[in-house]
């Protein structure tokens, strides 16, 4: 037990979440190492969202509202710290979900389907019992694709994601929308739009703002939508990322 005092304790309750989701098997060893690298860049940002990231949030949702087909990619780092996030994300924003894993096994994608099924998200992508097809250029496990889904998708959420597969989606004609906390990754500069932020608070943000545009009716107005794209540039946004991390 952690106790509510310690003064880390929100970073030691996400580290316990990754150490649960190793030890319940959906989780690869190296997802722990990856959610150490993150942790750093959190501490470097001061563990929250910037106002930097606020506005690739923003950015990103209306990109994912003006899509034909978005869909919310998660592997094991996002199903154990954000899975309740992400289906609210999903449910704001109409879109799909699929489990991609770097390091697929059957037994991994077995229990991140259940834990959705658990939580009511019946039709998860993705799985083991669809036919999947190969992203091109990237014929390995890690790059499986469900047709319905990141095949067909036009916008992609990928949360930590790696930097070959987020250049072979970009080349795929894709945009690519990544929560990376470090702004100095592949991903990072190969996304359309990168949120330098933890997938703790970047995705809920997400919802708020994406339920923010439907109260107000602007889900569904285009030129208010693209105005917003348009004004983006994903190349300062990084800049100013980076310029948020202040060594004392
Ligand atoms: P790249 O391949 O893009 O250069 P990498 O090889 O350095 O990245 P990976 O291990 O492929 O890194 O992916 C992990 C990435 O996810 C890291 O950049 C890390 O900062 C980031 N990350 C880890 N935990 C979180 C988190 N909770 N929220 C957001 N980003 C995170
Ligand atoms: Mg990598």
């Amino acid at each position: 037990m952690i106790s509510k005092t310690h003064p880390r304790y929100q970073s030691l309750l996400l580290r316990d979440k990754v150490k649960n989701a190793f030890k319940e098997g959906y989780l690869a060893d190296t997802g722990m190492i990856a959610h150490g690298r993150g942790e750093t860049f959190d501490y470097l940002i001061g563990e929250k969202t910037t106002e930097t990231a606020k506005k690739a949030c923003e950015a990103a949702v209306a990109t994912i509202l003006l899509a034909e087909n978005p869909v919310l990619s998660v592997n094991g780092n996002t199903t154990a710290l954000a899975i309740d996030e992400i289906i609210e994300l999903a449910k704001a924003t109409d879109s799909k979900i699929e489990i991609n894993l770097f390091y697929r096994t059957p037994e991994r994608v077995e229990i991140i389907t259940r834990m959705f099924k658990e939580r009511g998200w019946e039709d998860i992508l993705g799985t083991n019992e669809e036919e999947l097809a190969y992203i091109d250029n990237l014929n390995s496990p890690r790059a499986t694709a469900s047709r319905e889904g990141s095949y067909m998708a036009d916008v992609m959420l990928v949360p930590l994601e790696d930097g070959d597969r987020a250049e072979v989606l970009v080349q795929n004609g894709k945009k690519i929308i990544c929560i990376d906390l470090n702004p100095l990754s592949r991903t990072a500069k190969m996304s359309t739009i990168s949120i330098v932020d933890n997938v703790v608070r970047a995705v809920p943000l997400m919802t708020k703002i994406a339920n923010e545009f439907k109260e107000s009716g602007k889900d569904k107005d285009r030129e208010f939508l693209e105005n917003i794209v348009n004004n983006f540039s994903n190349e300062q946004n990084l800049k100013d990322s980076l310029a948020s991390i202040k060594l004392k």
